[in-house]
């Protein structure tokens, strides 16, 4: 849908010079918004893509990913239709769905469409080694990147936040750096520590591990409990030891799940092709990024997904009799 006119001018070039055919005729663009490129989101988006374009003969889709400032951003994206799909966290999936947490102002969202859940995303906390942190109550006085505005950790820390009752005032500084430019912070000790909820491994934290002495922190706690408890998106999860260099713990946390979403607006053909390329070709998608290796077809219908399926993708479970 985006960058019509774009299209619409190269499709008046293409006249103009008789190169128009009814093939190209039936092209259709749609656009996928991910995350930061250091980020799992912007992978995961290029493995949906490129198992579409492999496709594309039996279709006419061609599948293009935007990186993105993540989650809340590409929720109201494909919300005004600028994206046609996006990558997000379940816990935003849920409160855009319903029009609760901070989309209780623009209110429920229900053309909302679940497709299938990805990979699960721990809430990750990176600390300096030399910055005396133990736990989440101890970034109090500390230099925190809190994320960049748009991001799904972003809004997920400003819950954490408060269910610790903290709140930015409490920190020596407040950063809201994304992507590579947090592992720098990190690594030349211009802040203290960083959150991400982001799969593992993920390549900023394989950066910060390597180059500087860093280590994950457990969030974990009476508050942390009671939001598991009480909110059905939220999960007790972990970052598993030896996935970064001199982390060879377990890390205790909790987390959420990325999961594909998209609109009633786009059609259930469009849906219906994407969601076949991914499964019909599911070893090879599994490849496609470390944090995919795990995932269960049948767990990813389910998992994580709160707005309801779109028919498109129903009707392709239906057809697998999942
Ligand atoms: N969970 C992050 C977000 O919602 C993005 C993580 C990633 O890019 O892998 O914005």
């Amino acid at each position: 849908m985006r960058f019509n006119s774009t299209i619409a001018w190269i499709a008046g070039a293409a006249l103009a010079v008789g190169l128009f055919t009814a093939a190209s005729a039936e092209q259709q663009s749609v656009w996928v918004g991910t995350g930061s490129l250091t980020g799992i989101y912007y992978p995961t988006g290029g493995a949906i893509c490129r198992m579409v374009n492999r496709s594309r003969q039996q279709h006419g889709i061609r599948c293009a990913t935007e990186a993105t400032n993540g989650s809340v951003f590409n929720l109201n994206t494909v919300r005004s239709g600028e994206l046609d799909f996006g990558v997000v966290q379940s816990d935003w999936q849920y409160h855009a769905y319903n029009g609760t947490g901070r989309f209780a102002q623009q209110g429920r969202f229900d053309g909302l469409r679940a497709v299938f859940s990805v990979h699960a995303e721990p809430f990750t906390l990176l600390a300096r080694a030399d910055a005396g942190i133990e736990r989440f109550e101890d970034l109090k006085g500390k230099r925190v990147n809190i994320g960049n505005p748009g991001s799904g950790h972003r809004a997920t820390m400003e819950v954490v936040m408060d269910v610790f009752g903290l709140s930015t005032g409490d920190f020596a500084l407040t950063t809201e750096l994304k992507g590579p430019a947090m592992a720098d912070a990190l690594c030349e000790g211009k802040i203290d520590a960083m959150i991400y909820t982001v799969g593992h491994p993920a390549a900023v934290i394989t950066e910060a591990t390597s180059r500087c002495d860093v280590k994950l922190i457990p969030v974990t706690g009476g508050p942390i409990d009671q939001l598991v408890r009480d909110n059905s998106y939220y999960r007790a999860a972990m970052v598993p030891g030896g996935m970064y260099k001199g982390n060879e713990e377990d890390i205790a946390t909790f987390g959420i799940g990325a999961t594909f979403v998209t609109s009633t607006e786009v059609s259930e053909d469009v849906v219906f092709a994407v969601v076949k390329a991914v499964f019909d070709n599911f070893e090879d998608f599994k490849t496609l990024h470390p944090a995919f290796a795990t995932l269960d077809e049948k767990q990813m219908i389910v998992d994580g997904l709160s707005a309801p399926l779109h028919a498109g993708a129903q009707k392709y479970y239906r057809q697998r009799r999942w």
